[in-house]
């Protein structure tokens, strides 16, 4: 779960959109404010550039997490250890400790999501749904309009 946000070229509005953790949709999306189409390279048409490396990849969420556990610990411990000497503490470094905490969880549901094959099955969803969208003609010439680089097989 994540937000994309953008400021719409046509009327400069801000929005702020949902999507999955790695922004699978389409490319082409429309400003909740004018309702006016316009390209966001940033979603991830996965029937064209196939799934996010990172979704099939648990060690990059073993290791991050594991990395964000040993940071929040750090942090926690000089933390606690500065609150007993001294009676005071760094809000810097408490603030750090529990930032890392939730990166840690996050990696932690990342990793999970992958082994137990939930990522799999949300990748295909994705995947079906961009399948749709590609066989569109006029939806193709639309993506290589806005300069998407669209492979040769699906022209
Ligand atoms: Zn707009």
């Amino acid at each position: 779960m994540g937000f994309v946000e953008w400021n719409c070229p046509k009327c400069g509005k801000n929005n702020s959109e949902s999507c999955n953790a790695y922004v699978y949709g389409s490319p082409i999306r429309y400003c909740k404010s004018c309702n006016q189409e316009y390209f966001d390279n940033r979603w991830r048409e996965i029937a064209l550039e196939g799934t996010d490396p990172k979704s099939k990849n648990p060690k990059f969420y073993l290791l991050g997490g594991l990395f964000f556990l040993v940071v929040s610990v750090v942090c926690g411990l000089l933390s606690y250890n500065s609150i007993t000497s001294f009676g005071t503490y760094n809000r810097r470094i408490i603030g750090i400790a529990f930032i890392s905490f939730i990166m840690f969880i996050l990696f932690c549901v990342g990793f999970i999501r992958i082994i137990t094959g939930y990522e799999e099955k949300q990748n295909k969803i994705y995947y079906d749904e961009s399948l749709k969208r590609i066989q569109n003609k006029d939806y193709i010439e639309k993506l290589i309009s806005y300069g998407y680089n669209v492979p040769e097989q699906y022209r």
